[in-house]
């Protein structure tokens, strides 16, 4: 009976009336349109403020905003956020306290205007808490997860890096940790069981872990390719986070889809990027961050400081270069190294760098639902695409800057945020 009477109702439809509307597709500006929304999905958009035809539908005003297609972020960490407690907490924490840690920053990130993030690497959380927002038990972005991320012994996601040595053990693939082909093989493939959607890998040194070194390459080229070759049987892309030139293109060659951050990419790097059709990630708001962070004293362990003061300050140049050079630029910022919410900075810092607006918007919407498969889902505001809607005060095109005030967020047709 309940079910007859649902079927009855007229489809409950949501009018949005935009003042300005991005085109992400033609990299346009629009004016004066109305998207309807019905079931989760864009089912048309009119030139005009049109009005729905009926009573049970819902109108929207937001004739004073700039309307953009909800945001993509490719590299944040929603286990964790930035503290100086945090080399403590990793000792203390229980999964249940990062779950509920987790909760709290992926409701921020959403409410920030990015419906849809990578996570590339926590201790396999980020998997439930995919699962629990695809549920609609706890509010937050959709969520494409690596689980826990792929290092070698001692290096940058070597889960005991930094213990003292009788609490380090002997972590193996299961662990992420590899030191050869076949335990390569086998790491992804424990990825795939828990559930993952992604496969990062530390390619070179790390600027937060406990290790001397935040360049150095930290793979061999038969490591990679065996990580990118069993990643494709099971349909996933592989991330590599790479500071150091050598480590970079051993990953480039190897397979590896996107780099993260590529601090010290070379210009020959630059052209191996174009060659191989790899993505650059530039998470330039992370650079800028730990290069504060790292004059506060006591903020970072002594170990990590110095990384810190060499890495950061070097991400927007490379960036800049990067891009002039055309090479691919996909949005992410490294959410979790400053605080969840703070990822629209990022698009300041391209623009700074020599980017435009609309490129950079095009980067963390486009580029980015290309990468994660769901090009004809994510990305646009047109029909067909998932309801994923934001809104901004003013044109982001003329003020980058709007993008850090989000003042509607709709994700799956359900607003969040008005
Ligand atoms: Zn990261």
């Amino acid at each position: 009976m309940l079910l007859l009477c649902t079927f009855l109702l007229p489809a409950q439809e949501t009018f949005l009336h935009c003042g300005k509307l991005v085109d992400t597709k033609n990299g346009k500006v629009l004016s004066e349109k109305t998207i309807v929304i019905s079931g989760g999905e864009i089912k048309a958009v009119y030139n005009g403020f049109v009005q729905p035809d009926n009573k049970e539908s819902i109108i929207v005003d937001l004739r004073q905003k700039t309307v953009l297609p909800g945001l993509i972020d490719l590299h944040v960490h929603l286990e964790s956020e930035t503290s100086p407690q945090s080399y403590v907490t990793r000792y203390t924490a229980n999964e249940a306290d990062v779950a509920f840690s987790s909760a709290v920053y992926a409701k921020r990130t959403l409410l920030a205007g990015f419906t849809t993030v990578r996570d590339l690497g926590g201790s396999g959380v980020n998997i439930s808490l995919r699962n629990a927002i695809n549920a609609g038990k706890v509010i937050g972005p959709r969520i494409f997860t690596a689980g826990k991320s792929i290092a070698t012994t001692g290096g940058h996601a070597d889960p005991s890096n930094g213990n003292k040595r009788l609490e380090m053990g002997d972590p193996g693939p299961k662990e992420g940790v590899i030191n050869s082909p076949e335990e390569a093989r086998k790491a992804v493939r424990q990825r795939y069981k828990e559930g993952a959607d992604v496969i990062k890998i530390t390619a070179t040194g790390g600027v937060l872990s406990v290790a001397k070194s935040g360049k150095n390459p930290q793979f061999f080229i038969d490591e990679i390719e065996a990580i990118t070759q069993t990643a494709k049987d099971y349909g996933m892309l592989v991330a590599a986070h790479a500071h150091g030139d050598e480590g970079m293109q051993r990953a480039i060659k190897g397979g590896v889809k996107t780099i993260e951050h590529g601090t010290f990419m070379s210009d020959a790097t630059m052209e191996l990027m174009k060659q191989y059709d790899a993505f650059y990630v530039p998470t330039i708001s992370a650079g800028k961050f730990v290069a504060d962070k790292a004059e506060v004293d006591g903020y970072y362990p002594e170990i990590v400081a110095p990384k810190a003061r060499e890495v950061g300050p070097q991400i927007q140049g490379t960036f800049a270069k990067a891009f002039k050079k055309g090479v691919n630029i996909a949005f992410g910022t490294d959410a979790g190294v400053f605080p969840h919410g703070e990822n629209a900075k990022e698009f300041r810092y391209m623009v700074e760098a020599g980017m435009p607006a609309m490129k950079a918007i095009q980067s963390a919407t486009i580029t980015n639902s290309l990468l994660l498969g769901m090009e004809n889902e994510v990305g646009q505001l047109a029909v067909g695409f998932i309801a994923d809607i934001i809104a901004v005060d003013e044109n982001p095109v003329v003020n980058i800057k709007t993008l850090e005030n989000v003042t509607f967020v709709m994700k799956n047709g359900t607003i969040y945020k008005q």
